[in-house]
C-alpha cells in the first residue's frame, strides 16, 4: 500500500481540500526490525507466509533453494532473511517483487548478490526512480541510497514461467489495477497464488495512477486474473491476516465495480471526488467489507481523473 503518497499528489493537483490533508496525521516511528515483529504461518508443506512491517511475504522452499515473494518495509530485509531460517536451512536464490511499493520491495537492498530478483518490466523501470513523501510517514527510497543494490534484473511483460514441476512458478500481467505493473505469483504444484495489493484485502483499494495505477480497470483485471489462473483454492494477499479463495477475489472484483460505478455515477451528477467517497455505502451482501470509504477521496479523485 501506498496511501499517503497517493494522496498527497492528488493534493497537490489541488482537487481535494484541506480537510482531507489534516486527517492525514503522520505515522507513529516504526518499530525496529527484529524477529518478533515477523510471524510465519505454514500454508503447504513447502510453502509459508510471513507477515509483519509490510506486505505478506511468501517463501516458497524448492529443490534447489527458497523464492521469496515480496521483502517488507526499509531496515527489514535481513530480519526477514533471518526469519526464514526458522523454517529452511536453503538459501534464498530468488526473490519476485509483486509491484513497486516501498513496503514489498525494499529489503531487496540485503540480499546477496547471487539471488535473482524479477518483476514486472514497468515495476523494475519505477523502483529506482519512484518518489516517496516523507515527513508525511512514507520513509525514503532505499534504491536511491544504494545505487545498484536490489533492482529486478529479470522483468516479464505477460507470462513468465521459472522452474518446472513441483518447483513452477508462473507469474503473470493483467493490465493496471493497484499500480501499472502488478504481478500475479502462481505456485502452480501446489494451487496458491499471491495476488499482491491488487487484492491486498477488502475493501476500496488503492489505485496509484502515479505508478500506473488505474480504477476504471480495476476490476476487469481481477477478473482477467482469477479467471485466467485457473487452478487456485488458496490467495496470498497483500495485506490480509489470512488467506482468501477465488470466490473472495470474484466478489472483490464485483466490489470494485460497484463502487467505481458509483463514484462515475455521482461525477455525473455534479457531485466532487469527496463527496462521492463520502457517499458509498457498502452494499450488504458484501461481507466482511468496511461499511464505507470516507478516507478513500484519493481514489475516488482517481476514478473522477479517468472518467471522461
Ligand atoms: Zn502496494
Amino acid at each position: 500500500m501506498k496511501r499517503i503518497s497517493v494522496l498527497a499528489a492528488v493534493v497537490l493537483a489541488g482537487s481535494v481540500t484541506i480537510a482531507v490533508t489534516a486527517a492525514q496525521q503522520p505515522a507513529a516511528p516504526p518499530p525496529a526490525p527484529s524477529l518478533d515483529g515477523l510471524t510465519v504461518e505454514k500454508v503447504k508443506d513447502n510453502l509459508f507466509v510471513i507477515r509483519g512491517a509490510g506486505g505478506n511475504t511468501a517463501v516458497f522452499v524448492t529443490a534447489s533453494g527458497v523464492t521469496v515473494v515480496d521483502t517488507k518495509n526499509p531496515g527489514w530485509g535481513q530480519v526477514l532473511l533471518d526469519k526464514i531460517k526458522t523454517v529452511t536451512d536453503k538459501p534464498v536464490t530468488r526473490v519476485i517483487n509483486t509491484h513497486t511499493h516501498y513496503d514489498h520491495v525494499s529489503g531487496n537492498i540485503a540480499m546477496p548478490a547471487t539471488v535473482e530478483i524479477i518483476a514486472h518490466q514497468y515495476s523494475a523501470r519505477r523502483m529506482p526512480v519512484m518518489s516517496t513523501v516523507t515527513g508525511r510517514g512514507e520513509p525514503e527510497n532505499v534504491f536511491k541510497a544504494n545505487p545498484g543494490k536490489g533492482i529486478p534484473k529479470r522483468t516479464f511483460k505477460d507470462k513468465l514461467t521459472v522452474g518446472s514441476g513441483a518447483d513452477q512458478i508462473n507469474l503473470y500481467y493483467f493490465g493496471p489495477a493497484h499500480t501499472g505493473g502488478d504481478a500475479f505469483v502462481e505456485f502452480a504444484a501446489l494451487r496458491v497464488m499471491h495476488a499482491g495489493d491488487v487484492f491486498a484485502r477488502k475493501g476500496v483499494p488503492l489505485m496509484d495512477q502515479d505508478n500506473g495505477g488505474s480504477g476504471v480497470q480495476f476490476a476487469s483485471t481481477v477478473r482477467k486474473a482469477v479467471d485466467g489462473i485457473k487452478n487456485v483454492d488458496t490467495i496470498i494477499n497483500g495485506h490480509t491476516p489470512a488467506q482468501t479463495t477465488p470466490a473472495d477475489m470474484r466478489e472483490f472484483a464485483d466490489f470494485v465495480a460497484d463502487y467505481v460505478a458509483h463514484v462515475q455515477a455521482a461525477k455525473k451528477a455534479g457531485k466532487t471526488a469527496e463527496e462521492a467517497a463520502k457517499t458509498w455505502a457498502t452494499p450488504a451482501k458484501y461481507k466482511g467489507y468496511p461499511p464505507g470509504a470516507a478516507e478513500s477521496v484519493a481514489y475516488a479523485q482517481v476514478i473522477f481523473n479517468e472518467t471522461k
